[in-house]
């Protein structure tokens, strides 16, 4: 029986460039005819003429299985809804952008065959990117990996191939905020990583600005490390001691020396600074309430408007 490969592909107004990303990716497979392919194209709330696009690449293709939403639910709710509709025996997310070179797939899938369960596609370097942006991917990582259960290896996004019990593993997740990365490195399994270069976006537009990337760092963080909540413990902890100190410094003082007036500066100083921290710590926990309160919601992650499936195989 030869192989069935499940590509997971989001798109989110990419009409320009979904064209020549399907043309790519038919060239891919047919140098892999060992390998049978599907292509789950997910339609994120496109307000441009992605569908369209992606109807045709439909018509066209025949392994083309088209799921529209309702609206954008943003990359990892489209992975999500990819992850749950993937029957291949592998499956690889893959960006809609050509920013993930699709003829990667070939060797992620040699090294599959030689036993890997996951097969992490790394980027070479952050060329593509801006200085501050690197500078900021760097400092996510270093401050993720050190306060949560879980290792995110750095310069690796979602393009990854992952074995179907990896992807079985994962549709058990229940949580509905998804941070796919994290989530990835949460289910393990024997990993391999290969090495590609980034290439620049030729069409469109990336989705995600700074406070974008922010928000999501901070779903990073949030969704895996309960550190920023057991902090204030110790914070709390150091700030009561050192008020005992300077309690019991200014007892002495006023019997050696009497009560003086003075100290207005002071006083103003440690109720505002202390306040800061308070609201702070009040900040932390909003975070992590306000996760709790979306995830006992329960809402889906993802509304399907229509779907198109692809042709049997
Ligand atoms: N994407 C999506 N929904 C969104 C934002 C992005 O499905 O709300 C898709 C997008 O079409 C692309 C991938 O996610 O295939 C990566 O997005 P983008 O290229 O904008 O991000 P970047 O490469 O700049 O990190
Ligand atoms: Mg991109």
């Amino acid at each position: 029986m030869t192989k069935l490969v499940s590509l997971v592909v989001p798109f989110h107004n990419e009409a320009s460039g979904a064209k020549a990303f399907f043309e790519r990716v038919a060239a891919v497979i047919s140098s892999l005819p060992e390998y049978r392919f599907e292509i789950i194209a997910i339609n994120d709330g496109s307000r441009d003429a992605t569908l369209q696009e992606l109807l045709a690449a439909h018509k066209i293709y025949g392994n083309v299985h088209v799921v529209d939403f309702s609206r954008n639910f943003g990359k990892e709710a489209a992975l999500t809804a990819g992850l749950d509709r993937a029957s291949g025996d592998a499956v690889i997310p893959i960006d809609s952008d050509l920013q993930h070179p699709p003829e990667l797939i070939a060797e992620m899938l040699a090294k599959w065959r030689d036993g890997a369960e996951v097969v992490l596609a790394r980027r070479n370097d952050r060329l593509t990117d801006g200085k501050l942006q690197k500078l900021s991917a760097n400092f996510f990582y270093r401050i993720h990996n050190r306060i949560s259960d879980i290792d995110i290896p750095p310069d690796v996004g979602d393009f990854r191939l992952m074995d179907k019990a990896v992807v079985t593993s994962l549709r058990q997740l229940p949580e509905n905020r998804r941070f796919m990365k994290g989530l990835f490195a949460w289910v393990g399994f024997r990993t391999v990583t290969v090495h590609y270069d980034v290439a620049p976006r030729t069409q469109g537009m990336s989705s995600f600005n700074l406070w974008k990337l922010w928000n999501f760092a901070l779903e990073g963080i949030t969704s895996f490390s309960t550190a920023p909540l057991r902090i204030w413990t110790y914070v709390g902890a150091c700030a009561s001691f050192l008020a005992l100190l300077y309690a019991f410094i200014i007892i002495i003082k006023t019997l050696v020396f009497g009560a003086d007036m003075p100290g207005y500066a002071s006083l103003m100083v440690a109720v505002l600074f202390f306040g800061g921290v308070q609201l702070i710590g009040i900040g932390v926990l909003g975070e992590y309430i306000g996760r709790i309160y979306s995830e006992v919601k329960h809402r889906p992650v993802y509304i399907v408007r229509e779907e198109h499936a692809r042709d049997p195989l």
